[in-house]
């Protein structure tokens, strides 16, 4: 066969919907079937995808998403299993969108092959060196498909709207063990070779790779967790809840649709808390507290599994309804596994940093405030907010406690069964839950409120109050020491990670020897809890606490999770002293972060005055 060559085709505007180029209204992808050889030194993925199609109005030509990788040759297949190579174009690049890969297709063309290799610059991909895992032995790659990143490392129609599934064969040096967002195996493979097979339909943003010296030890029936040898025990120990967590879970909203759920606890440099990729969670390591105080996120990625992963959103300006319902969900585990006051505690914290966020996008940007975003033109990163997470669950909620829990619960259920292994969109959610649910009852329409919370700015007047009695005896304790400014009167007996993030949040305007006595007092300076030391870092800042400044470079040089980074930052730049510290502690910082995570950082950099 002749290797074709691509042209780059740069004078057409190509049409632009769901950020993506792809045209799978016309021609839909079905199946994907990838093979790939992990090159560590050269940081690149060399391999082939090809496409099951369903050329479904007879279009003449198939268009996928591409982003910083490179083509090097296409070929299609018919139904009597014909191959021959064709002359594929790319289109113009957009900064954010990437470019199109345009490929002539032929009325009875099956299946569609593209040879590639990805640039280091993928921004899906991390490439760790060895000092930057735990162990410190090996190298690490882990990929970090959402939102449209999975077109950095696999040329596909990147859209939410298109569901597939895939097998792979996956190449790593034989020290080394795969896996992927799909059945996965226990244990290393002699020659470093490895298949994967996910026969559920998912959207490509759930595409998900990662490599490295990994081990896996079961945790019940179901489920299990892979982290780097020296990080395994103390993984276990830390999700322990987890089998009955999936338990829970399925008692809740019916039964877990992926076989497997298994954990895999990344290097530090992972920007966010977690991913949900389907029937392998990816995990920062910075919920591993010691405690089991931070599994909440576990039973976040969990319900994924239900909301997102089962039920997808249509478009990246319907995310609300993946993340508003995850959290929803998320925190209906945790009461029935931790008790109520417990989960009101968390989802009393979740309203303290909803207010936050309001408080801040109201003045920034407050069409942003609305559950359904207008993300035309913009990057869909920008939409991951709290709320889209917080707005939405509180949306959730105060229908739950219109219609009560028992119509409500049975309305989720009906909702992730009808739709399972689809997407859904705004409008078609609004019309299923005034059909199927608001309609029974002439005042519940009324009393919810559906159109505000999507459609309007900030909150409505609505919203549920949530009290938390342990969060009160927090601020008991902060108003006892307002008066008498004395540490001691903080009584922290029994507290959790939580009542610690309430008191550092309500704590305002200290002095420099309050500081250095509560520092004394609680040991906050270098603590391993990094929820707990983000909260004290950001504190310690907005105070001019600089005994804290040594420890707090540390961590923002080991840890490369977004949600620590931005808090600190953002304090920092709030005068021109701590922009310099905030430049200087980036540039050293910065190569063990994501791109996901340095891009907003030095986003922040540049606009602070
Ligand atoms: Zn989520």
């Amino acid at each position: 066969m002749v290797m074709a060559c691509g042209t780059r085709k740069n004078a057409e505007k190509m049409k632009v919907e769901n950020h993506s180029y792809s045209n799978y209204k016309e021609v839909s992808v079905s199946h994907l079937n990838l093979s790939l050889k992990v090159d560590f030194n050269k940081k690149e993925l060399w391999g082939t995808s090809t496409l099951t199609i369903k050329n479904n109005s007879g279009a003449n030509k198939l268009i996928l998403d591409t982003r910083t990788l490179k083509v090097d040759h296409v070929a299609i297949t018919d139904a009597d299993g014909k191959s021959k190579e064709v002359t594929f174009e790319m289109g113009a690049t957009d900064s954010i969108l990437g470019a199109a890969l345009i490929i002539p297709i032929e009325k009875n063309t099956t299946s569609v092959s593209v040879a590639y290799h990805t640039l280091p610059e993928s921004e899906a991909l991390q490439w760790l060196s060895p000092e930057q895992t735990h162990d410190k032995k090996n190298p690490f790659l882990f990929s970090q498909s959402q939102a449209i990143l999975a077109r950095t490392w696999i040329p596909l129609q990147d859209c939410p709207a298109v569901r597939f599934t895939y097998e792979a064969k996956v190449e790593v040096p034989p020290h080394l063990m795969a896996l992927m967002s799909a059945e996965n195996p226990s244990a290393k493979s002699k020659d470093g070779k490895y298949n994967f097979r996910q026969t559920k339909p998912i959207p490509s943003y759930l595409m998900a790779l990662a490599v490295g010296d990994v081990e896996f030890k079961s945790l019940g029936r179901n489920s299990g967790v892979y982290a780097e040898p020296g990080m395994l025990a103390k993984s276990v120990n830390e999700f322990v809840d987890m089998q009955s967590m999936i338990d829970s879970a399925e008692a809740l909203y019916g039964p877990y649709a992926w076989g497997r759920y298994d954990v895999l606890v990344l290097p530090p440099s992972f920007p966010f808390g977690g991913m949900e990729n389907p029937c392998l969670t990816f995990a920062t390591p910075t919920i591993i507290a010691g405690d089991r105080s931070l599994v909440s996120l576990i039973a976040h990625e969990l319900a994924h599994s239900w909301s997102g992963n089962l039920v997808t959103n249509e478009t990246w300006s319907d995310f609300w309804l993946n993340e508003g319902f995850t959290v929803y969900f998320e925190q209906r585990i945790m009461e029935k596994i931790y008790g109520r006051d417990y989960a009101e505690m968390l989802t009393a914290l979740g309203r303290g940093e909803l207010q936050h966020s309001l408080d801040d996008l109201m003045k920034e940007a407050p069409d942003d405030t609305k559950l359904y975003l207008n993300l035309d033109g913009r990057n869909p990163d920008d939409g991951v907010t709290d709320i889209a997470y917080e707005k939405g669950r509180f949306f959730l909620r105060s229908i739950e406690e219109v219609v009560g829990r028992t119509e409500w619960d049975a309305f989720l259920r009906s909702y992730f069964s009808t739709h399972a292994f689809g997407t859904t969109n705004t409008k078609n959610f609004i019309a299923y839950l005034n059909e199927k649910l608001l309609s029974k009852n002439p005042e519940w329409n009324k009393a919810v409120n559906t159109d505000e919370w999507i459609f309007k700015t900030g909150l409505p007047a609505n919203c549920p109050v949530v009290n938390s009695k342990e969060l009160q005896r927090v601020e008991e304790a902060v108003a006892k020491f307002e008066k008498s400014r004395k540490v001691a009167d903080i009584q922290t007996k029994g507290y959790t990670t939580h009542h610690w993030l309430h008191l550092l949040r309500n704590l305002k305007s200290l002095k420099q020897e309050e500081m250095a006595a509560m520092d004394k007092e609680f040991k906050l300076t270098g603590i391993g809890n990094s929820e707990i030391a983000c909260d004290w870092y950001r504190l310690s800042v907005e105070n001019g606490y600089e005994a804290a400044y040594s420890e707090m470079e540390k961590f923002l040089n080991s840890v490369g999770r977004r949600k620590f980074l931005l808090p600190i930052y953002k304090a920092l730049l709030k005068t021109p002293e701590g922009k310099k510290r905030a430049e200087a502690i980036f540039k050293s910082a910065e190569k063990g972060y994501h791109a996901v995570a340095a891009g907003t950082i030095r986003d922040m950099l540049k606009e602070a005055k």
